[in-house]
């Protein structure tokens, strides 16, 4: 039983119209894929973000295992993207046998740490994925160059980035390809969902075969041959139209979603100043040139303070705050499919010190007060404690 009073760590967000678009999807009578919510979705995400294709999926995980079969990888091809991040980052190269390559993130954002990119460079690496924590952008730019100095593909895992900016371009949309997420726990949702931005004209074709359990459907559907057949290897990768019909009513309010994020982001990163002055936290860096989407709103505890204690008993007086990404190149999984490069000290020490606030659509001032009140009473019993402790160590001594 969830206790009265208690602030859940996330609270999906509907808008109200989503059922009124999953009726008229039943009504129309079309019920698989690629139907007109998924096309009108599709266009919303092209029109928004001059990705030159757009294809919805079942999952950003989907959309990055497609993107893994757009590089044609062999066994052995060597992938770079940074430990800190969710194993579907590292999963879709795996599954293609390819070897993820762990590399450090930056203190002040959380990515990739652009600057240690080179030195994971071998003959077999074919691509980067840098993924933007939180909805911050990694340093894009500067990717990109190595990318092109060393002739690789650029997959952008902007699950956390939907309506997102770097340098007034939308994430997604800078590298060869992008990956969104709509899983409930995201800005912009349909319980399960995903969307693959193909920015880069030699890999439509391709994308649309390998989404389509590599037949040609699509160029069927728009009367450009006039029967579909097995082209390629591939799998089924598209939602079903509820699940599009759902989507678009969150397309609708996106802007809305993301401007009221913001405000409850800021109103956190107020009431967060003065502990962070203390010395006690320090609160996200947004580097000039990024515009954020407030998809989450995380801490970095100073490291004497016993960040697991500190959440079980956050919980335990009603607010649910939970840690982040266990590093991938520590997990059975990442030792056995993946390397690192070198060690990796700033992923280490960010994923043990990570808190992350409750944040959601509707969660009220009153609400965040309670939070932060919560959290600075039990940093200071924290502290307090130890402090005891040492003391009795030194009369001990
Ligand atoms: C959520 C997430 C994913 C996976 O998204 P799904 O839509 O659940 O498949 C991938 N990468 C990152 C960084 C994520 O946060």
């Amino acid at each position: 039983m969830v206790q009265k009073d208690f602030i859940t760590f996330n609270w999906p967000y509907m808008t109200g119209k989503e059922l009124y678009y999953i009726a008229e999807a039943h009504f129309n009578g079309r019920l698989a894929g690629d139907g007109p919510f998924t096309q009108r979705c599709q266009k919303w995400f092209e029109e928004t973000t001059g990705a030159l294709k757009t294809l919805l999926t079942h999952s950003c995980t989907a959309a990055l295992e497609l993107s893994a079969l757009l590089l044609d990888l062999k066994p052995g091809d060597e992938i770079i993207m940074p430990s800190f991040t969710f194993v579907s980052s590292a999963n879709a190269f795996a599954l293609r046998r390819a070897v993820p390559v762990f590399v450090d993130i930056r203190e002040d954002t959380l990515n990739i740490d652009e600057d240690l990119i080179e030195a994971a460079i071998s003959p077999r690496t074919r691509a980067i994925v840098p993924v933007h924590y939180a909805g911050v952008a990694c340093e894009m730019d500067r990717i990109m160059q190595i990318a092109g100095r060393h002739r690789l593909k650029v997959i952008e895992d902007a699950a956390h980035g939907v309506m997102a900016t770097y340098k007034e371009r939308p994430l997604g949309t800078i590298g060869h390809l992008g990956a969104f997420s709509f899983h409930e726990t995201k800005n912009i949702i349909s319980g399960e969902g995903g969307a693959l931005l193909v920015n880069s004209p030699e890999f439509i074709e391709m994308a649309e075969i390998f989404r389509e359990k590599g037949t040609d459907r699509s160029r069927f559907y728009r009367g450009e041959v006039d029967k579909y057949t097995w082209q390629s290897i591939g799998s089924s990768f598209l939602p079903g139209e509820l699940i599009a019909a759902f989507l678009w009513a969150q397309l609708e309010e996106a802007g809305r979603i993301t401007d009221t994020r913001l405000e409850t982001w800021s109103r956190y990163h107020e009431l967060l100043e003065p502990l962070e002055s203390a010395g006690y936290l320090r609160r996200p860096i947004v580097p000039a040139g990024c515009r954020h989407n407030a998809h989450m709103y995380y801490i970095l505890l100073s490291p004497e303070i016993d960040r697991d204690g500190l959440l079980s008993e956050m919980n335990k007086r009603g607010v649910n705050s939970v840690f982040h990404y266990v590093p991938l190149h520590s997990s059975p999984a990442g030792m056995r499919y993946g390397r690192a490069s070198g060690a990796l000290p700033v992923t280490d020490s960010t994923s043990a010190r990570l808190v992350r606030l409750p944040l959601w659509f509707g969660l009220t001032y009153e609400q965040q007060l309670r939070v932060v009140e919560v959290l600075e009473d039990l940093i200071k019993e924290d502290l307090d404690l130890k402090v005891h402790r040492t003391q009795g160590a030194l009369l001990k001594r």
